[in-house]
């Protein structure tokens, strides 16, 4: 037999979590064929020296943002040339399918760039068709977002749903999954999503647990609520018993900080009780979100152009002014406006790095104020970096063996119209195995690989991927462990990491020496 590819003698980390050894892996017609102890010679069309690298599985962030990035770039660079080979997106309430032709005009209205995307995706199968057609460099699966189907359903109404209503979303659902979603996300600080009372998330999640999916939320508060909004995320998984998953894990504001010890004790009492709750995490101190979201819930009720509307009566202007002043129960957010800084806003290029401190300032303007004229003028489309979080709650969150790494991030690659986004989208993966692993010492390497690989792929139910064993699809990374660094800052946001050699993706090589090839092999991942 000759291999298409064969990567000679790397230490091989299979994505397991157990220990490194020494191997040869060949790969053929996709899959991995061959995991070896070195010695013997195998034939390949092409042999890559591994000696002093690590080969691991490809990267799955389980908790991914490019649900229409992808189109706009689809060599995925921000997340290939990290080593990601697979991305699950449609989190925090919100997928791209099924939309009707009102939120794909608004959708389309706030993308930075809409004729990339070819839109009219009013299913999950023409969406996952139509992602397939155009051709993408990373394998992409996707959760349907709740705060979609609802919008689909009843608008931005800041009501329960009725029973039909309710009828309606749970068809809805059942038609995503059957056309292969990977679960049901939730966004509960996000608009419609807020204003859904847990029983109507418990009905969703139960059917998407008669589909054998995922509920995976975005939780209602991750700073002064933090622990109410963890046990209600936990409260889903044991009534309708089905698998949870936390996204993007953290005590936000610095008053909450530490209690993330306490939601990872809640975690450890529910697995105990038999309750199937695992989290992710991004490895940063800062959070990235829009900026309507520091707003409270009932001003945003309607969409954003009631909002706007909303903005223009001072009488309703001055209420929102007032609530926002005060810590956001909704949100659980401590807005200390010098922490917040403005990532991307199309209208004003000029403010993107600066915080909304330093725009009140600027424009001589109350903070509050600075923020309503902000998104007066740019309605939704508006995101912030938010200094909110403390590194020793990162580690601690980190270290929990129920806790995976996602990004939080799309796929991206360097390009003016997206503003200065957060470094996770460029960092998240080169940033845990250089500076948590190399120079911090948080995790081993098997440790961490496993959360970046074998863990995820565990959660997704994807047999055949994040793991280095024959017969798995041959998504492969090498890469060099004592040079792997993330090099994406707050700053500079946009650059690629140091230290990855090649990327391989259902067999082909997608990016060598942290250059992609043009290559597209990434499938649309359809659960099944
Ligand atoms: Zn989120």
């Amino acid at each position: 037999m000759t291999l298409d590819l064969l990567i000679a003698g790397a230490r091989v980390v299979d994505g397991a979590g157990n220990p490194w050894v020494r191997a040869d892996v060949g790969v053929e017609s996709g899959r991995i064929a061959l995991v070896a102890r070195p010695g013997k010679s195998h034939s390949a069309r092409r042999t890559i020296d591994g000696a002093d690298r690590v080969l691991c599985p490809g990267f799955i962030d389980i908790h991914g943002h490019s649900d229409l990035s992808l189109f706009s770039f689809p060599q995925a660079q921000s997340k290939l040339l990290q080593g990601v080979t697979t991305e699950v997106g449609g989190n925090c309430g919100w997928s791209a399918a099924p939309m009707n032709p009102e939120m794909e005009a608004q959708a389309r209205s706030e993308y930075p760039r809409p004729d990339d995307v070819p839109w009219g995706f009013q299913s999950l199968d023409r969406y996952l068709a139509a992602l397939e057609q155009h051709g993408i460099a990373v394998n992409y699966g996707c959760h349907v977002g709740h705060g979609t189907l609802r919008e689909a359903v009843m608008g931005s109404a800041d009501r329960p749903a009725t029973p039909f209503e309710l009828a309606r979303m749970g068809r809805m659902l059942e038609e995503a999954l059957e056309a292969g979603a990977m679960g049901l996300s939730s966004g509960l600080i996000y608009a419609p999503g807020c204003y859904a009372p847990p029983s109507e998330l418990e009905h969703l999640a139960a059917l998407a647990y008669r589909h054998g999916r995922l509920y995976a939320s975005h939780i209602r508060g991750e700073g002064d609520m933090l622990e109410q909004a963890v046990a209600e995320a936990i409260a889903v998984g044991r009534r309708e018993r089905g698998p949870v998953q936390i996204a993007h894990h953290k005590a936000s504001g610095g008053p909450n900080w530490g209690k993330v010890s306490r939601t990872l004790a809640m975690v450890d009492e529910a697995r105990s009780q038999g309750v199937d709750v695992t989290l992710d995490q991004y490895p940063y101190t800062a959070s990235s979100t829009d900026l309507t979201a520091y707003l409270p819930a009932w001003a945003r009720a309607g969409g954003t152009r009631a909002l706007q509307e909303r903005l223009r009566d001072p009488s309703t202007r001055t209420r929102i002014r007032e609530e926002v002043r005060r810590p956001i129960a909704d949100a659980g957010e401590t807005a200390d406006w010098s922490l917040i800084v403005l990532a991307c806003v199309r209208g004003r290029r000029d403010w993107e790095g600066r915080t909304v401190r330093e725009i009140s300032e600027l424009t001589a303007t109350d903070p509050v104020d600075a923020v309503l004229d902000l998104v007066g003028a740019e309605g939704g489309a508006v995101q912030v970096v938010h200094f909110g979080m403390a590194e020793d709650d990162v580690r601690l969150v980190m270290r929990h063996p129920a806790v995976m790494i996602g990004s939080d991030g799309s796929s991206l690659a360097p390009d003016p119209a997206w503003g200065k986004p957060h470094p996770r989208s460029y960092g998240t993966f080169a940033r845990v195995l250089g500076c948590y692993v190399r120079e911090v010492g948080v995790l081993s390497l098997e440790a961490a690989v496993h959360k970046l690989t074998g863990l995820p792929a565990a959660r997704l139910a994807l047999t055949d991927r994040g793991r280095v064993a024959p017969g798995c699809w041959a998504d492969l990374v090498l890469f060099d462990p004592a040079a792997i660094q993330a090099t994406a800052t707050f700053g500079d946001p946009c650059r690629h990491p140091a230290g990855v050699d090649l990327v391989v993706i259902n067999g082909v090589i997608a990016a060598e020496d942290g250059v992609p090839t043009g290559a597209r092999p990434g499938k649309a991942l359809r659960a099944i």
